[in-house]
């Protein structure tokens, strides 16, 4: 059993941790609010979701049976531009967690100065489970049930958990036909064929890189050489490890939902996408030896990532983390405890807010390629990324001196701030 080690919290923190992802979002925001000064009717409108859809999604399975599966699309706030947020398939899907997922894209989209708003859709579902006919009954089915709340200037759904570029492509044909007309811009993740960006697909990647480059400079860590442990070997994970490995970091273990494997020298991250392929799971890789999941974020290493899913990082286990810094692929992994923990022991955490925009900065140029009906070669899509996500750093660690407030809580201030501005500069209708 993991001993549990109490921080001095803050008087707002309130005594016990709790684990459900709109509350958590709602804390981080009003410590936020706190030192913006924000008026309370503000405080209340950004702290709740502004539309919130409950939808029944019928399926007609493999075997004849129709089941009956829960869907959500949620809009947390639109002041600075449509909504935008992935769409999530996972057993574990709630509305709370859509509704957090929802605000932290509010937040998200506001840190590197896009003009989106923020949203998330879920559906539950065990995609695992389930065909490749099934979850496109699915999805088609749910795009016509959420029809309402999206559109290129509405709300522009993406990939999330268990959702991928097919998806995409599954949603932009049921939208098109639906309205009428070729709509590429309702959806981005797309594959290239159907008005896809390219460098899309490693775009979170790639930003986490380019923040960890930043965190590295300020934290006086050498990057080349650095250690690496990395939770999660999905499409950011894997691709990560292979950006890290090119810069000579060297990832000492990774993991998926199976456990974990480490090797001293380094993992070859090709090696581990081939075998991962083969055998749907990293574990047993040759030349490595295995490790938990509990055992990797223990790891003593100098950047430590989670990228799957949220509250792996709790009192119960902050006090084990053994890396000098956090970078944050998943969204929500760390809990405000365990974050009070990790920031008395001089652990230097770049929040999701932050570390993993990339994804929707691309999905940003993808839209605007679209829209303009253009598209741009890699090279623009990665120079205008990383241009993005260093100066949304630079912001951040402004934000810190000017706020005197810790990494995470200047990103959410940064963001709130924005997003306040936008609002009470649009003012109330009517
Ligand atoms: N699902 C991703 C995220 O959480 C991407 C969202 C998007 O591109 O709209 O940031």
């Amino acid at each position: 059993m993991a001993t549990v080690t109490r921080a001095p919290l803050p008087t707002r923190m309130p005594p016990r941790e709790d684990l459900n992802p709109f509350h958590i979002a709602q804390l981080q925001f009003d410590m936020a609010a706190e030192f913006l000064k924000l008026d309370p009717a503000l405080r209340q409108l950004l702290r709740t979701p502004r539309r919130v859809l409950e939808v029944a999604v019928p399926v007609e399975m493999d075997n004849g049976q129709t089941r009956i599966f829960t869907g959500y699309r949620v809009h947390h706030n639109v002041a600075r531009g449509p909504g935008k947020g992935g769409l999530r398939y996972h057993p574990n899907v709630s509305l709370d967690e859509v509704k957090g997922l929802a605000a932290w894209m509010s937040w998200k989209c506001a840190t590197v100065n896009i003009p989106f708003g923020g949203a998330k859709g879920g559906v539950i579902c065990d995609p695992k489970r389930m065909s490749k006919g099934e979850l496109e009954r699915m999805t088609r089915r749910y795009v016509c049930e959420i029809l309402p709340l999206i559109g290129p200037e509405i709300d522009i759904p993406a990939p999330d958990v268990y959702t991928d570029s097919q998806t995409m492509a599954w949603i932009m044909d049921t939208y098109s036909a639906l309205v009428g007309h070729a709509a590429p811009a309702v959806v981005t993740g797309k594959p290239i064929s159907l008005g896809g960006s390219q460098g899309r697909k490693e775009a979170t990647a790639r930003g986490l890189v380019a923040v960890a480059e930043e965190a590295c400079k300020l934290k006086r860590i050498p990057l080349r050489s650095a250690t690496i442990a990395i939770q999660g070997f999905g499409n950011v994970g894997s691709s990560a490890c292979r950006l890290f490995t090119e810069r000579k970091a060297k990832v000492v273990a990774i993991s998926d939902s199976r456990g974990g494997v480490y090797s001293g020298r380094g993992i070859d991250p090709l090696r581990a996408c081939r075998y991962k392929d083969r055998t749907g799971t990293v574990v047993g890789m040759p030349g490595t030896s295995r490790l938990s999941n509990d055992e990797l974020l223990a790891l003593k290493c100098d950047i430590l990532i989670p990228a799957a899913l949220e509250n792996v990082i709790t009192l119960a286990n902050a006090d084990q983390v053994k890396a000098r810094i956090l970078i944050e692929a998943a969204n929500g992994p760390t809990t405000p405890h365990a974050d009070e923990v990790l920031h008395r022991r001089g652990i230097f955490a770049v929040p999701d807010i932050l570390a993993n925009a990339g994804g929707v900065t691309v999905s940003y140029f993808e839209w605007v390629q679209n829209r303009q009906s253009y598209s741009w070669t890699e090279s623009e899509v990665n120079s205008q990324l990383e241009a993005i996500m260093r100066r949304a750093f630079a912001d951040v660690v402004s934000a810190m001196q000017k706020y005197h407030a810790h990494f995470r809580q200047a990103a959410h201030i940064l963001a709130i701030g924005r997003v306040a501005e936008a609002a009470t500069t649009r003012g109330f209708f009517p």
